[in-house]
């Protein structure tokens, strides 16, 4: 136990929690706030995740599936108090956001079981680690183990390159930002496990698709993703609110949304 934690009582005490969406004091996430999230649901595409107004495969996975990856799935859409409580999390370092949002994930795994092995954090960058203290995705995941008893194997996955934000690029460019960025420890056996790769927010699932090609070639049996979030590529600003979208920027859900009503647009 850290002496954050010991000193916890003492500190709500003195600084009590306040819920980081409106402000209300009691909790990091009140009761009122948490009635407003809201859940993605069952119509996805069942192979990158991404919301549409029917359950099947989109146009993307249709030409280019997220392969090695099984499914990508989020478990909200990336806006209200959910993309508030990742922002809290990652750029102010709320840590206590991260058991709220991995029971969440925990919650969805209960409701959608498949057989998992282990959970796979999306790793950081030492020198990203080492600047934020914690990975995100791994207290996330670690919370899952807490509750369901799944392992997390924070050691099976590096981080070997260093990638610039993908706020501001479009889905060629991020798969190219992230290319190679990820490999398997040496010496990890991965044949016939079946691994949930966790990150808190999906947007192209390029960074996911990443991560799960060394673990496919490290011979991993299935592999899937699990996100808090799933965001629009365009809702995804810098936390400074600065720069235009990318011109070549598509409005992924709308687009899908019109196609599945079987509208021109
Ligand atoms: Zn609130
Ligand atoms: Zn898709």
């Amino acid at each position: 136990m850290g002496l954050r934690d010991r000193f916890r009582p003492v500190l709500d005490l003195v600084f009590p929690p306040r819920c980081v969406y409106c402000g209300r004091l009691g909790s990091y996430l009140c009761d009122a706030c948490r009635k407003e999230v809201q859940p993605i649901g069952r119509d996805i595409c069942i192979r990158c995740g991404n919301p549409m107004t029917v359950r099947g495969v989109c146009h993307h996975c249709r030409h280019d599936p997220p392969d090695p990856i099984r499914g990508i799935r989020g478990v909200f859409f990336y806006k209200g108090p959910i993309g508030q409580s990742i922002r809290s999390l990652k750029y102010q370092g709320v840590r206590e956001l991260a058991p709220i949002l991995g029971a969440y994930l925990a919650d969805y795994i209960r409701e959608h079981p498949i057989p998992i092995d282990a959970l796979i954090p999306v790793p950081l960058h030492p020198q990203r680690l080492a600047a934020r203290g914690f990975n995100q995705s791994e207290l996330l995941a670690r919370t899952i183990t807490h509750i369901l008893g799944i392992p997390t194997r924070a050691d099976v996955l590096r981080r070997v390159r260093a990638t610039q934000s993908q706020t501001h690029l479009n889905r060629a460019q991020r798969r190219q930002n992230v290319a190679n960025a990820f490999e398997v420890a040496p010496g990890v056996d991965l044949r016939g496990r079946t691994l949930l790769i966790i990150d808190d927010v999906a947007t192209t699932g390029a960074t996911l698709r990443a991560c799960a090609l060394p673990l496919h070639r490290a011979g991993a049996r299935e592999i899937w993703a699990l996100t808090v979030a799933r965001a629009h590529i365009n809702t995804v600003i810098a936390p400074d609110g600065s720069g235009p979208p990318p011109a070549e920027a598509f409005l992924l859900w709308d687009e899908e949304r019109k196609r599945s009503a079987g509208l021109t647009f």
